[in-house]
C-alpha cells in the first residue's frame, strides 16, 4: 500500500521542485530551532532505555528485525516506528511494522535484493518477505532551511514529498505524539521527542503542531484521529476535535481511492462498531458516507440497528480470524438509500428488476465519488441488493434457483440484518435459515404445490405448503 501521508509541521514552507534530496546528518540545528519555535512541542528528547519499557524483540517480526539489523550494520540509522511502537508500548500485538532510516530509498534498494520502490509522491522501500511487507521510509525533512528537495503544495495540501530530513524532524511531521515514537535497534531503548510517552499513559491523542494547520496539509488525519481514538480507547485532546466542524468538509478533496483505503481500515480492522460511533460522534460520517449519515440523522432506527449489527458481525468474524468482505460491509452502509430509492421507483410504476438496478447504480455511483469502492466490489453490493426482493418468492423453483445462486450466501446474512426492519423479516430470514437445512427433497415436498407464479404464500419447511393465492398489485413485478 502506498503510504499517502507527508507529515509536515508547518504549513507555509515554500514550494520546492526537483529532485536534490537533502540528507539527514547537516540539518539538526535547523530542526532544533523549529522544534523551539513551536511552543506546543517539547523540544527535549526523552530517551527510555531498554529496562525502563516492555518492547521486547520476541514482539517483534522477524522480518522487521532483518530489516533494522541489516540497515544498522551498513551504518544507518534504523528505527522501529509509528503504530507497530504505539502499541507494543500498549502492550497490544502491531498488525505491521513499519520503518523510519537516514538511508535514502536507493540505498535501502541496494542492501535488499528483495526490496521494490514505490509511490512517486512519497517514495518508499518495501521490503517484501512472502506475505510481509516491511515498509522503510527515510526520515523526512521540513525543508525549510535548504534549496533542495522535491515537496510541492498545493493550498496548504501536501501533494509531493520528497524531501529527507533528520529523525527529529521526522518526528515532528508525523500526525499525533503518540505516533511519533521510535524504538532503536541499536540499544532497544524508545526515543521520544514530541511527549509520546505521557501521551500514551494519558489516553489521549494530541496532534503535533497546529490542528487547522495540520488538516489543511492532509484532511485525513481528521479521520486517522477518530480511527484511532476508536481503536486505542484515546480520547481526542480538544485542540484536534474542535477543528473538526470546520476543516472536515476538506475530507471532500481527498482522494477517493485514498478514503476507500482508510474506509476498510476503519471498519474492517476488528473495531469497526466503535469506528462507526466515533465518525459520527465527531461529525464526520457525513463527509465519507453523506447518505447513511443523513438517514441515521432522520432519525431511521431500524437502519442504525441494521448498521450496526452489520459492523458488529463483522468485528467479531475479524477477530476469530474469518475473512470478511468490503461489498458486504458496503452493501450495509448504502442499504437505507438504495432500498428507498427502489421503492419510491417502484412508486412511479417503474418494473422491479430495473427499479433496483437504478437505484443501486445511483447510490453507488453517488458514492464513489467520495470513497472509490472498486468495481469487484460494487458488483457484489449490486447482487446482495438485487437479491433481497427475491427472498420473498417461495415458489419452488424460484427458492432452489435462489439456494444455488453464487451469492446466495452474503445475501442471506444480509437478510438476517434485515430482520431489524420488522417482525416479517425476520419470519422470513428464520425461513431460509430453516429451508437451508432441510434435505432437498423434504423441501421440494415442503413447496410441492408452490411452483407457479404468483404464489406467494410461505410454507414451512417440513409440513406440506397451504395453497393461498395472492393478487399482485397492477405493475409490480415479483422483484420488487
Ligand atoms: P495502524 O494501527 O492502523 O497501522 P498507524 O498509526 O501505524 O496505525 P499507519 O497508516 O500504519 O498508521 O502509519 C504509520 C505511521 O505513519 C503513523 O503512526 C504515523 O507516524 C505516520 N502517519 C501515517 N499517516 C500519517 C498522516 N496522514 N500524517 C502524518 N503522519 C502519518
Ligand atoms: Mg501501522
Amino acid at each position: 500500500m502506498v503510504p499517502v501521508w507527508a507529515p509536515l509541521s508547518e504549513a507555509g514552507c515554500a514550494v520546492r521542485r526537483g529532485s536534490a534530496y537533502i540528507r539527514a546528518t547537516t540539518r539538526k540545528d535547523s530542526c532544533r530551532l523549529n522544534l523551539e519555535a513551536r511552543n506546543d512541542i517539547s523540544p527535549a528528547l526523552r530517551i527510555i532505555p531498554r529496562e525502563q519499557h516492555n518492547i521486547s524483540r520476541k514482539n517483534i517480526s522477524k522480518a522487521a528485525l532483518r530489516v533494522l539489523y541489516r540497515l544498522n550494520e551498513a551504518g544507518y540509522d534504523a528505527f522501529l516506528v509509528g503504530g507497530a511502537v504505539r502499541d507494543l508500548l500498549l502492550g497490544g500485538h502491531p498488525k505491521d511494522f513499519d520503518v523510519a532510516t537516514s538511508a535514502t530509498p536507493d540505498e535501502v534498494k541496494k542492501l535488499f535484493r528483495n526490496c521494490r520502490l514505490i509511490g512517486r509522491r512519497f517514495r518508499l522501500a518495501h521490503v517484501v518477505f512472502g506475505p510481509e511487507i516491511i515498509e522503510v521510509a527515510t526520515f523526512r525533512g521540513t525543508g525549510e532551511d535548504e534549496g533542495g528537495g522535491d515537496r510541492h503544495i498545493v493550498d496548504g495540501l501536501i501533494v509531493r514529498d520528497n524531501i529527507w530530513g533528520t529523525i527529529e524532524e521526522d518526528a515532528v511531521r508525523r500526525d499525533f505524539r503518540v505516533n511519533a515514537l521510535y524504538y532503536d535497534i541499536s540499544d532497544f531503548s524508545v526515543r521520544d521527542y514530541v511527549g509520546g510517552m505521557q501521551d500514551l499513559q494519558d489516553r489521549v491523542l494530541h496532534l503535533i503542531g497546529d490542528p487547522a494547520t495540520r488538516y489543511r496539509e492532509d484532511p485525513v488525519r481528521m479521520l486517522r484521529a477518530a480511527r484511532l481514538a476508536a481503536k486505542l480507547d484515546f480520547r481526542i485532546d480538544d485542540a484536534a476535535s474542535a477543528a473538526f466542524a470546520e476543516l472536515g468538509p476538506l475530507l471532500a478533496d481527498a482522494a477517493p481511492a485514498r478514503l476507500f483505503d482508510e474506509s476498510l481500515k476503519l471498519f474492517l480492522s476488528g473495531h469497526g462498531l466503535k469506528s462507526f460511533r466515533m465518525l459520527e460522534q465527531c461529525g464526520l460520517l457525513k463527509f465519507l458516507f453523506p447518505t447513511t449519515a443523513r438517514a441515521l440523522q432522520r432519525g431511521d432506527e431500524a437502519l442504525r440497528a441494521l448498521v450496526e449489527s452489520g459492523l458488529s458481525n463483522t468485528d467479531a468474524r475479524v477477530m476469530e480470524g474469518k475473512s470478511v468482505t468490503p461489498a458486504f460491509l458496503f452493501a450495509v452502509l448504502l442499504w437505507g438509500e438504495v432500498r428507498d430509492l427502489a421503492h419510491a421507483l417502484i412508486a412511479r410504476g417503474l418494473d422491479g428488476n430495473e427499479a433496483w438496478a437504478r437505484a443501486a447504480a445511483q447510490v453507488v455511483g453517488e458514492q464513489c465519488q467520495r470513497v472509490a469502492i472498486p468495481r469487484r466490489f460494487t458488483f457484489t453490493m449490486e447482487e446482495i441488493w438485487s437479491l433481497q426482493p427475491r427472498f420473498e418468492q417461495i415458489q419452488r423453483k424460484r427458492v432452489f434457483r435462489l439456494l444455488t445462486h453464487p451469492r446466495f450466501r452474503a445475501a442471506f446474512d444480509f437478510l438476517l440484518l434485515r430482520g431489524a426492519e420488522s417482525p416479517a423479516l425476520r419470519e422470513l430470514g428464520q425461513w431460509w435459515a430453516h429451508a437451508q437445512q432441510l434435505p432437498h427433497d423434504t423441501l421440494a415436498a415442503a413447496l410441492s404445490g408452490h411452483g407457479g407464479e404468483g404464489d406467494g404464500s410461505m410454507p414451512t419447511p417440513g409440513k406440506p405448503p397451504r395453497r393461498r393465492r395472492r393478487r399482485k398489485p397492477a405493475g409490480q413485478s415479483d422483484a420488487s
